[in-house]
Protein backbone atom coordinates (compact mmCIF):
# COMPACT_ATOMS: atom_id res chain seq x y z
CA UNK A 1 0.00 0.00 0.00
CA UNK A 2 1.14 3.39 -0.64
CA UNK A 3 -0.25 6.67 0.64
CA UNK A 4 -0.44 10.13 -1.35
CA UNK A 5 -2.06 12.97 0.85
CA UNK A 6 -2.44 16.42 -0.61
CA UNK A 7 -2.01 19.25 1.79
CA UNK A 8 -4.54 22.29 1.23
CA UNK A 9 -2.74 25.37 2.83
CA UNK A 10 -6.03 27.13 3.49
CA UNK A 11 -8.65 28.23 6.05
CA UNK A 12 -11.37 30.73 6.55
CA UNK A 13 -10.65 31.48 10.04
CA UNK A 14 -7.86 29.91 12.61
CA UNK A 15 -9.24 27.28 15.10
CA UNK A 16 -8.01 28.41 18.44
CA UNK A 17 -5.79 25.65 19.21
CA UNK A 18 -4.89 24.71 16.05
CA UNK A 19 -1.17 24.88 15.08
CA UNK A 20 -1.37 22.85 11.50
CA UNK A 21 0.04 25.17 8.99
CA UNK A 22 -2.56 26.85 7.14
CA UNK A 23 -2.83 30.54 6.41
CA UNK A 24 -6.61 32.51 6.45
CA UNK A 25 -5.34 34.76 3.47
CA UNK A 26 -6.49 32.58 0.12
CA UNK A 27 -4.81 35.45 -2.38
CA UNK A 28 -2.41 32.37 -2.80
CA UNK A 29 -5.16 29.62 -3.52
CA UNK A 30 -4.34 29.58 -7.15
CA UNK A 31 -0.56 29.49 -7.72
CA UNK A 32 -0.16 27.13 -4.38
CA UNK A 33 -2.80 24.98 -6.54
CA UNK A 34 -0.02 25.05 -9.68
CA UNK A 35 3.34 24.38 -7.12
CA UNK A 36 0.91 21.33 -6.11
CA UNK A 37 0.59 20.31 -9.89
CA UNK A 38 3.75 21.07 -10.73
CA UNK A 39 5.77 19.25 -6.99
CA UNK A 40 3.54 16.10 -8.13
CA UNK A 41 5.50 16.02 -11.47
CA UNK A 42 8.53 16.31 -10.10
CA UNK A 43 7.79 13.68 -7.35
CA UNK A 44 6.45 11.42 -10.13
CA UNK A 45 9.66 8.72 -9.22
CA UNK A 46 9.02 8.89 -5.82
CA UNK A 47 7.57 5.25 -5.31
CA UNK A 48 9.56 3.46 -7.84
CA UNK A 49 12.45 4.76 -6.22
CA UNK A 50 11.16 2.73 -3.18
CA UNK A 51 10.03 -0.30 -5.07
CA UNK A 52 12.37 -2.33 -3.92
CA UNK A 53 11.31 -1.93 -0.13
CA UNK A 54 8.01 -2.33 -0.81
CA UNK A 55 6.19 -5.05 -2.53
CA UNK A 56 2.34 -4.45 -3.14
CA UNK A 57 2.92 -0.58 -4.62
CA UNK A 58 0.12 -1.02 -6.79
CA UNK A 59 -2.38 0.34 -3.90
CA UNK A 60 -2.65 3.10 -2.75
CA UNK A 61 -4.99 5.71 -0.79
CA UNK A 62 -5.70 9.25 -1.40
CA UNK A 63 -5.99 11.73 1.44
CA UNK A 64 -6.96 15.60 0.62
CA UNK A 65 -6.56 17.41 4.37
CA UNK A 66 -5.65 20.65 5.19
CA UNK A 67 -6.33 22.88 6.09
CA UNK A 68 -9.84 22.95 4.91
CA UNK A 69 -9.71 21.38 1.53
CA UNK A 70 -13.34 22.04 1.39
CA UNK A 71 -11.91 25.67 0.81
CA UNK A 72 -11.15 24.77 -2.74
CA UNK A 73 -13.01 25.22 -5.80
CA UNK A 74 -14.30 21.65 -7.03
CA UNK A 75 -12.39 21.83 -10.51
CA UNK A 76 -8.67 22.63 -8.57
CA UNK A 77 -9.02 19.62 -6.38
CA UNK A 78 -10.44 17.64 -9.37
CA UNK A 79 -7.21 18.92 -11.12
CA UNK A 80 -4.80 17.73 -8.17
CA UNK A 81 -6.47 14.45 -7.41
CA UNK A 82 -6.16 13.27 -11.06
CA UNK A 83 -2.82 14.34 -11.34
CA UNK A 84 -2.14 12.73 -8.53
CA UNK A 85 -4.02 9.46 -9.14
CA UNK A 86 -2.24 9.42 -12.98
CA UNK A 87 1.11 9.99 -11.43
CA UNK A 88 1.45 7.62 -8.73
CA UNK A 89 -1.63 5.09 -9.07
CA UNK A 90 -1.59 1.93 -11.24
CA UNK A 91 -5.41 1.63 -10.26
CA UNK A 92 -8.14 3.79 -8.78
CA UNK A 93 -7.31 4.50 -4.89
CA UNK A 94 -8.68 1.66 -2.80
CA UNK A 95 -9.75 4.54 -0.40
CA UNK A 96 -9.89 8.52 -1.37
CA UNK A 97 -10.99 10.54 1.50
CA UNK A 98 -11.49 14.24 1.46
CA UNK A 99 -11.48 16.27 4.93
CA UNK A 100 -14.71 18.37 5.14
CA UNK A 101 -15.84 21.52 7.52
CA UNK A 102 -19.78 21.34 7.95
CA UNK A 103 -20.05 24.69 6.57
CA UNK A 104 -19.12 24.02 3.14
CA UNK A 105 -20.94 21.23 2.82
CA UNK A 106 -23.59 21.45 -0.15
CA UNK A 107 -25.53 18.69 -2.16
CA UNK A 108 -23.83 20.43 -5.02
CA UNK A 109 -20.27 19.77 -3.55
CA UNK A 110 -21.02 16.31 -2.50
CA UNK A 111 -22.37 15.35 -5.91
CA UNK A 112 -18.63 17.03 -7.41
CA UNK A 113 -16.69 14.84 -5.03
CA UNK A 114 -18.33 11.61 -6.39
CA UNK A 115 -17.74 12.39 -9.76
CA UNK A 116 -14.13 12.35 -8.94
CA UNK A 117 -14.03 9.26 -7.20
CA UNK A 118 -14.06 10.33 -3.68
CA UNK A 119 -15.21 7.21 -1.10
CA UNK A 120 -15.14 8.65 2.12
CA UNK A 121 -15.23 12.03 3.98
CA UNK A 122 -13.85 13.21 6.78
CA UNK A 123 -15.95 16.10 8.50
CA UNK A 124 -15.19 17.83 11.57
CA UNK A 125 -17.37 18.90 13.74
CA UNK A 126 -15.47 18.87 17.43
CA UNK A 127 -18.67 19.39 18.79
CA UNK A 128 -22.89 19.53 18.62
CA UNK A 129 -22.74 22.55 21.07
CA UNK A 130 -22.84 25.78 19.52
CA UNK A 131 -21.08 27.37 22.83
CA UNK A 132 -18.52 24.48 22.23
CA UNK A 133 -17.71 25.76 18.60
CA UNK A 134 -17.79 29.60 19.70
CA UNK A 135 -15.06 29.08 22.25
CA UNK A 136 -12.74 27.10 19.57
CA UNK A 137 -13.34 29.39 16.82
CA UNK A 138 -14.79 27.24 14.74
CA UNK A 139 -16.75 28.74 11.71
CA UNK A 140 -19.87 26.08 11.64
CA UNK A 141 -23.03 25.25 13.74
CA UNK A 142 -24.25 22.32 15.59
CA UNK A 143 -26.84 22.15 13.19
CA UNK A 144 -24.44 23.00 10.20
CA UNK A 145 -22.43 19.57 11.27
CA UNK A 146 -25.72 17.57 11.76
CA UNK A 147 -26.87 18.53 8.39
CA UNK A 148 -23.63 17.96 6.45
CA UNK A 149 -23.60 14.22 7.47
CA UNK A 150 -26.76 13.89 5.93
CA UNK A 151 -26.16 15.88 2.95
CA UNK A 152 -23.47 13.02 2.76
CA UNK A 153 -25.62 10.14 2.94
CA UNK A 154 -28.10 11.58 0.47
CA UNK A 155 -25.60 12.41 -1.71
CA UNK A 156 -24.07 8.21 -1.32
CA UNK A 157 -21.42 8.41 0.89
CA UNK A 158 -21.66 5.17 2.78
CA UNK A 159 -18.24 5.85 4.39
CA UNK A 160 -18.39 8.47 6.87
CA UNK A 161 -15.87 10.08 9.48
CA UNK A 162 -16.64 12.86 12.02
CA UNK A 163 -13.84 14.18 14.54
CA UNK A 164 -14.26 14.98 17.85
CA UNK A 165 -12.84 16.56 20.63
CA UNK A 166 -12.80 16.08 24.53
CA UNK A 167 -11.50 17.59 27.32
CA UNK A 168 -12.59 21.05 26.14
CA UNK A 169 -12.70 24.23 28.47
CA UNK A 170 -15.72 23.97 30.12
CA UNK A 171 -16.96 20.56 29.18
CA UNK A 172 -18.17 18.27 31.63
CA UNK A 173 -18.60 14.46 31.62
CA UNK A 174 -22.50 15.32 30.48
CA UNK A 175 -21.82 17.28 27.64
CA UNK A 176 -19.31 15.14 26.07
CA UNK A 177 -21.59 11.97 26.43
CA UNK A 178 -24.28 14.06 24.90
CA UNK A 179 -21.49 14.28 21.96
CA UNK A 180 -20.87 10.89 21.83
CA UNK A 181 -25.37 10.03 21.88
CA UNK A 182 -25.78 12.75 18.94
CA UNK A 183 -22.49 11.35 16.95
CA UNK A 184 -23.64 8.16 17.20
CA UNK A 185 -26.82 8.51 16.40
CA UNK A 186 -26.05 10.29 12.87
CA UNK A 187 -25.19 6.66 11.06
CA UNK A 188 -21.74 7.21 10.52
CA UNK A 189 -18.74 4.59 9.98
CA UNK A 190 -15.58 6.04 11.71
CA UNK A 191 -14.67 8.46 14.74
CA UNK A 192 -11.99 9.99 15.32
CA UNK A 193 -12.18 11.86 19.19
CA UNK A 194 -9.01 13.61 20.25
CA UNK A 195 -8.56 15.04 23.12
CA UNK A 196 -8.01 18.87 23.31
CA UNK A 197 -3.94 19.67 23.49
CA UNK A 198 -2.96 22.97 24.34
CA UNK A 199 0.04 23.86 21.27
CA UNK A 200 2.06 27.10 22.72
CA UNK A 201 1.64 29.15 19.86
CA UNK A 202 -2.43 29.46 19.63
CA UNK A 203 -4.75 31.40 21.15
CA UNK A 204 -5.46 28.80 23.45
CA UNK A 205 -1.58 28.82 24.36
CA UNK A 206 -1.88 32.40 25.01
CA UNK A 207 -4.62 32.60 27.36
CA UNK A 208 -3.59 29.07 29.23
CA UNK A 209 -0.22 31.19 30.22
CA UNK A 210 -2.17 34.58 31.42
CA UNK A 211 -4.49 31.47 33.29
CA UNK A 212 -7.72 32.06 31.51
CA UNK A 213 -8.14 28.86 30.00
CA UNK A 214 -10.64 26.72 32.35
CA UNK A 215 -9.49 22.82 31.21
CA UNK A 216 -10.97 20.07 33.12
CA UNK A 217 -8.39 18.12 35.14
CA UNK A 218 -6.94 14.95 34.40
CA UNK A 219 -9.50 12.88 36.22
CA UNK A 220 -12.32 14.30 33.97
CA UNK A 221 -10.57 13.79 30.99
CA UNK A 222 -9.98 10.15 32.16
CA UNK A 223 -13.81 9.63 33.13
CA UNK A 224 -14.19 11.31 29.26
CA UNK A 225 -11.84 9.09 28.08
CA UNK A 226 -13.34 6.15 29.48
CA UNK A 227 -16.76 6.99 28.44
CA UNK A 228 -15.83 7.34 25.08
CA UNK A 229 -14.53 3.87 24.95
CA UNK A 230 -17.39 2.20 26.35
CA UNK A 231 -19.89 3.86 24.22
CA UNK A 232 -18.03 3.19 21.06
CA UNK A 233 -18.54 -0.35 21.87
CA UNK A 234 -22.00 -0.28 22.70
CA UNK A 235 -22.19 0.60 19.05
CA UNK A 236 -20.77 -1.90 17.58
CA UNK A 237 -17.51 0.38 16.56
CA UNK A 238 -14.19 -1.32 17.14
CA UNK A 239 -11.34 0.76 18.60
CA UNK A 240 -8.32 0.36 16.58
CA UNK A 241 -6.24 2.98 17.82
CA UNK A 242 -6.19 4.97 20.68
CA UNK A 243 -7.87 8.36 18.69
CA UNK A 244 -10.05 6.04 16.11
CA UNK A 245 -13.38 4.36 16.00
CA UNK A 246 -14.74 2.36 13.35
CA UNK A 247 -16.84 -0.18 12.46
CA UNK A 248 -15.64 -3.33 10.85
CA UNK A 249 -14.48 -2.94 6.96
CA UNK A 250 -14.47 0.66 8.11
CA UNK A 251 -10.85 1.24 9.58
CA UNK A 252 -9.17 4.26 8.09
CA UNK A 253 -6.86 2.36 5.04
CA UNK A 254 -4.50 5.18 4.74
CA UNK A 255 -3.81 6.43 8.21
CA UNK A 256 -3.47 2.19 9.02
CA UNK A 257 -0.94 2.40 5.91
CA UNK A 258 1.07 5.46 8.48
CA UNK A 259 0.72 3.43 11.45
CA UNK A 260 2.25 0.39 9.72
CA UNK A 261 5.07 2.31 8.57
CA UNK A 262 4.35 2.47 4.65
CA UNK A 263 5.37 4.85 2.18
CA UNK A 264 3.43 8.18 1.42
CA UNK A 265 4.36 11.43 -0.49
CA UNK A 266 2.90 14.23 1.05
CA UNK A 267 2.03 17.29 -1.72
CA UNK A 268 1.95 20.96 -0.91
CA UNK A 269 3.40 23.23 1.20
CA UNK A 270 4.68 22.10 4.96
CA UNK A 271 3.36 18.39 3.87
CA UNK A 272 5.78 15.16 4.95
CA UNK A 273 6.72 12.59 2.64
CA UNK A 274 8.27 9.04 4.13
CA UNK A 275 10.14 6.22 2.15
CA UNK A 276 11.42 4.23 4.28
CA UNK A 277 14.41 5.36 4.74
CA UNK A 278 13.90 9.09 4.77
CA UNK A 279 11.29 11.60 6.03
CA UNK A 280 11.59 14.90 3.59
CA UNK A 281 9.38 17.86 5.48
CA UNK A 282 8.23 20.61 2.68
CA UNK A 283 8.97 23.98 3.31
CA UNK A 284 5.92 25.41 5.52
CA UNK A 285 5.59 28.91 4.10
CA UNK A 286 3.22 29.21 0.73
CA UNK A 287 5.02 31.59 -0.43
CA UNK A 288 8.28 30.12 -0.85
CA UNK A 289 7.17 26.76 -2.31
CA UNK A 290 5.55 28.45 -4.41
CA UNK A 291 9.03 30.38 -5.18
CA UNK A 292 10.78 27.29 -4.93
CA UNK A 293 8.62 25.39 -7.49
CA UNK A 294 8.93 27.96 -9.89
CA UNK A 295 12.22 28.21 -9.87
CA UNK A 296 13.06 24.54 -9.73
CA UNK A 297 14.83 24.66 -6.21
CA UNK A 298 14.51 22.49 -3.57
CA UNK A 299 11.45 22.51 -0.91
CA UNK A 300 12.15 20.10 1.32
CA UNK A 301 14.81 19.30 4.22
CA UNK A 302 15.60 15.47 4.36
CA UNK A 303 15.51 13.63 7.95
CA UNK A 304 17.71 10.41 7.33
CA UNK A 305 16.19 7.93 9.72
CA UNK A 306 18.89 5.71 11.71
CA UNK A 307 17.75 2.02 12.17
CA UNK A 308 16.93 4.15 15.98
CA UNK A 309 14.44 6.24 14.67
CA UNK A 310 13.03 3.56 12.65
CA UNK A 311 12.73 1.28 15.68
CA UNK A 312 11.21 4.09 18.03
CA UNK A 313 8.64 4.98 15.00
CA UNK A 314 7.38 1.58 14.62
CA UNK A 315 6.98 0.77 18.78
CA UNK A 316 5.50 4.73 19.41
CA UNK A 317 2.77 4.37 16.37
CA UNK A 318 2.17 0.38 16.39
CA UNK A 319 1.23 0.35 20.30
CA UNK A 320 -1.13 3.00 19.99
CA UNK A 321 -3.41 0.69 17.33
CA UNK A 322 -4.74 -2.60 18.60
CA UNK A 323 -2.24 -4.57 16.55
CA UNK A 324 0.10 -3.74 18.46
CA UNK A 325 3.94 -4.70 17.62
CA UNK A 326 5.13 -7.76 15.61
CA UNK A 327 8.07 -9.45 17.61
CA UNK A 328 9.20 -11.21 14.11
CA UNK A 329 9.10 -8.30 12.37
CA UNK A 330 11.71 -6.38 14.81
CA UNK A 331 13.93 -9.81 14.77
CA UNK A 332 13.51 -9.09 10.93
CA UNK A 333 14.40 -5.87 11.15
CA UNK A 334 16.42 -4.77 13.74
CA UNK A 335 19.57 -6.09 15.49
CA UNK A 336 19.94 -8.06 18.64
CA UNK A 337 20.90 -4.78 20.59
CA UNK A 338 17.47 -3.24 20.31
CA UNK A 339 15.53 -6.28 20.45
CA UNK A 340 16.83 -7.24 23.63
CA UNK A 341 16.71 -3.43 24.71
CA UNK A 342 12.78 -3.53 23.91
CA UNK A 343 12.50 -6.86 25.98
CA UNK A 344 14.47 -5.68 28.60
CA UNK A 345 11.99 -3.10 29.23
CA UNK A 346 8.63 -4.60 27.98
CA UNK A 347 9.35 -7.28 31.14
CA UNK A 348 7.94 -4.62 34.26
CA UNK A 349 5.15 -3.73 31.90
CA UNK A 350 4.45 -7.36 30.88
CA UNK A 351 4.43 -8.41 34.56
CA UNK A 352 2.12 -5.24 35.50
CA UNK A 353 -0.22 -6.35 32.47
CA UNK A 354 0.46 -2.89 31.12
CA UNK A 355 1.82 -5.06 28.18
CA UNK A 356 -0.38 -7.85 26.90
CA UNK A 357 1.38 -10.89 24.70
CA UNK A 358 -0.21 -12.19 22.28
CA UNK A 359 1.50 -14.78 20.14
CA UNK A 360 4.20 -12.62 18.42
CA UNK A 361 2.53 -9.65 19.10
CA UNK A 362 2.51 -7.44 22.44
CA UNK A 363 -0.29 -5.00 22.45
CA UNK A 364 -1.25 -2.02 25.32
CA UNK A 365 -4.52 -3.29 26.48
CA UNK A 366 -7.57 -1.02 25.61
CA UNK A 367 -7.98 0.10 29.09
CA UNK A 368 -4.15 0.86 29.36
CA UNK A 369 -4.07 2.73 26.48
CA UNK A 370 -4.75 6.69 28.00
CA UNK A 371 -1.39 5.94 29.50
CA UNK A 372 -0.10 4.57 26.80
CA UNK A 373 2.24 7.17 26.70
CA UNK A 374 4.02 6.55 29.28
CA UNK A 375 4.18 2.79 29.15
CA UNK A 376 5.57 3.44 25.28
CA UNK A 377 8.40 5.90 26.61
CA UNK A 378 9.95 3.27 28.62
CA UNK A 379 10.56 1.16 25.38
CA UNK A 380 12.11 4.10 23.02
CA UNK A 381 15.47 4.19 22.42
CA UNK A 382 17.09 7.51 24.04
S1 LIG B 1 -10.16 24.35 10.06
FE1 LIG B 1 -8.73 22.71 10.68
S2 LIG B 1 -6.73 23.28 9.82
FE2 LIG B 1 -8.07 25.11 9.72
S3 LIG B 1 -7.57 26.25 11.58
FE3 LIG B 1 -9.35 24.95 12.05
S4 LIG B 1 -8.47 23.03 12.88
FE4 LIG B 1 -6.82 24.16 11.86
Amino acid sequence: MIGIYLHIPFCKSKCSYCDFYSTASQSLVQPVVMAMLRETERRKNYFLLAKNSFSDAQQATLYVGGGTPSLLPPDMLNALAQKAMATFCAAPPVEFTVELNPDDVTPEYLLRLRGMGVNRVSIGVQSFFDDDLQRLNRRHTAQQAVSSVALAQKAGFGNISVDLMYGLPCMDTERWRSNLETVFSLGIQHLSAYALTIEERTPFGALLRKNRLLLPPESELAMQYDLLCAMSAKNGFVHYEISNFALNGFFSAHNAAYWQQQPYVGIGPAAHSYNGRQRQCNVASSAQYIKNMEEDKDFFEVENLSKENRYNEYVFTGLRTMWGINLSHLKQTFDKELINYLLANANKHIENENIAVNGDRLTIPEDRWFVADSIIVDLIWA
